[in-house]
């Protein structure tokens, strides 16, 4: 197979050159979809741009407004508990259905922007049987300011602080119900929550408005379905495998980000087409080193099982290059094939970042292009290849 690694690694740099960070629906987030567009649309039979509309800010963005309910639960704790059950509640619905359920909760409260989902068909040489899309996207995140300051402890002290305002939450509701009995328990609780209250303060500031340069997260990414674009028009010309039934859609998504409302948008608008030709769905993701390569075969926020057969031959597909991928469920956090495979349309993840262990350039100002293995481009590449390989040979 022709070596892409340079050219998708410089990719990669120009887009950075030209765009700089890209938040979820900014200006440069498109500059960098047009670029995009550019780099696929020779090698496409078409290249489309989608606009849609949502609420980037809403999904990180209502973090610190948690502190105050927690403050105002705390006031109303010894007085009106009543008050603070309700404070709580709009606290914990807030974080459980925005952050962990991944939905539009809060997202009326937040200004409304347009981004761009950019995609190149590419359509076989037979009758298309099914469809395969392999993503990216083209946004970048907001430094996470506690990662970067306390680097895993960051992640500890974070779920820390949730776990305190859960506990704290059942000691409102508790006090309520059981009518503030025994007393001297009610009391500890209290002060517990006083006592853990400047920890919590920490989410005032978790997250910057300071976006971070994305190179591994995730032009990597998009990068690898140029690669894959380039690969397969050499092969239409002559040479290689190219694919007989099976369509191919290279996307750069919009406002992964901000709670993977591109793909939201793409699945709203495309789902009929979606179930009239089988579709499968690929999140390519983060890659910065050709050894930490996985496969996702699920998520816990939101809850997403994907499908065991395409995890199998994705690890198949390893397995013809020689490697023993190993396979991973993510516990924390989601990429856009969470939002298509929870929408009924089979997914799957693949990454190249470690997960053991918080890298220092996760979400924050070292994610540069020299944190990103051009043979980690490469190999992601050939892998996402062969894995369509092996869906076209299921006939
Ligand atoms: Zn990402």
């Amino acid at each position: 197979m022709t070596d892409y690694s340079g050219m998708m690694h410089k990719f990669i740099c120009d887009v950075i050159d030209r765009c700089g960070p890209r938040p979820s629906c900014s200006d440069a987030e498109k500059k960098a979809g047009r670029m995009y567009a550019d780099a696929i649309r020779n090698c496409c039979d078409e290249v489309r741009t989608e606009s849609f509309e949502c609420h980037p800010h809403a999904f990180v963005g209502f973090i610190p407004f948690l502190v105050p309910l927690y403050f105002l639960a705390l006031v109303f704790y010894w007085r009106a508990p009543l008050a603070s059950v309700v404070f709580m509640a709009v606290l914990a619905a807030s974080f459980f259905f925005e952050f962990i359920r991944y939905r539009r909760f809060l997202d009326p409260l937040f200004p409304k922007r347009s981004g761009e989902n950019v995609y190149g068909v590419i359509r076989p040489s037979g009758q298309a049987k099914r469809r395969i899309i392999f993503a990216g996207h083209l946004d970048s995140a907001y430094e996470f300011n506690i990662w970067l300051l306390f680097k895993s402890a960051g992640v500890a002290l974070c779920v820390l602080s949730i776990a305190l305002s859960m506990v704290f939450f059942a000691a409102c509701a508790g006090k309520v119900i059981a009518g503030n009995r025994p007393e001297w328990f009610f009391d500890l609780c209290g002060r517990i929550a006083l006592f853990g209250f400047p920890l919590f303060t920490l989410n005032l500031v978790f997250h910057t408005y300071k976006p971070v340069p994305g190179a591994g997260d995730n032009l990597s990414a998009c990068a690898v379905t140029v690669g894959m674009a380039k690969t397969l028009a050499g092969a239409r010309k002559g040479g290689g495998f190219f694919p007989r039934n099976t369509e191919v859609v290279l996307m750069g998504t919009s406002s992964e980000e901000a709670g993977l409302r591109g793909a939201l948008a793409y699945c709203e608008a495309h789902m009929a087409e979606m179930k009239s030709l089988p579709t499968l769905f690929v999140s390519l993701e983060s890659f910065h080193d050709e050894n930490e390569l996985k496969i996702v075969r699920g998520g816990m926020t939101p809850y997403v099982k994907h499908p065991k057969d395409v995890v199998d031959d994705f690890v198949k597909a390893g397995k013809d290059m020689g490697l023993n991928i190993p396979v991973v469920v993510i516990p924390f956090g989601a990429a856009d094939c969470a939002e298509f495979q929870r929408r009924g349309i089979p997914s799957v993840g693949v990454i190249g970042i470690p997960t053991k262990k918080l890298p220092p350039y996760y979400h924050t100002r070292y994610d540069t292009p020299e944190v990103v293995s051009p043979a980690a481009l490469q190999r992601a590449m050939e892998l996402s290849l062969r894995f369509l390989e092996l869906r076209e040979g299921k006939g």
